[in-house]
């Protein structure tokens, strides 16, 4: 089931959300809607709160390449335990502020914990564009946007376009 995206600015897309004390099956089935969700937007990660969902859970598959096999991955309070001093820059967007697009610099690459859709711990690193999407998602479930990596005036202004675009939809 495709579930609606919150648009920034929201009150819920600024919080820090809780743990995931219990992987239920009602859990697992918010996941797989997440994914879907992400996919047909279409986009490459989707955090918790970005559907309204208040607990640390983020989706994410940043497999580009036209053909390539899909490595959707679910992350149950994903942590990041180690960030590399070597930075890079990509040019970020969010499903939450749709239509606009920023450089931000972040550690190039991350080891990050989670436990996986069984309830398995599981550890990894990422670089690259997966480096940037994980940290950006988690990001999410500290209550930060992308945005608040740039100038206040630069994040004023895709505020008050993101608000404008909210309100044209709510309309529609
Ligand atoms: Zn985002």
């Amino acid at each position: 089931m495709i579930r609606p995206i919150l648009i920034h600015p929201d009150p819920r897309l600024k919080k820090v959300v809780d743990p995931v004390s219990d992987i239920t099956d009602e859990l697992r089935a918010v996941a797989d809607d997440m994914l879907e969700t992400m996919y047909d937007a279409p986009g490459i990660g989707l955090a918790g709160p970005q559907i309204g969902l208040m607990s640390r859970l983020i989706v994410l598959d940043c497999v580009k390449e036209e053909g390539a096999a899909p490595r959707p991955l679910i992350m149950f309070n994903p942590e990041i335990i180690a960030s590399s001093d070597e930075k890079s820059v990509y040019e970020e967007g969010c499903l939450s502020i749709p239509e606009q697009y920023a450089e931000v610099t972040r550690p190039a690459e991350v080891t990050v914990t989670w436990m996986d859709r069984d309830g398995n711990a599981r550890e990894d690193s990422f670089d690259g564009l997966w480096a940037t999407c994980v940290q950006h998602e988690i990001d999410h479930l500290n209550g930060k946007l992308f945005i608040d990596y740039l100038s206040p005036m630069k994040r004023q202004m895709m505020t008050r376009k993101s608000q404008k675009l909210k309100r044209e939809r709510a309309r529609a």
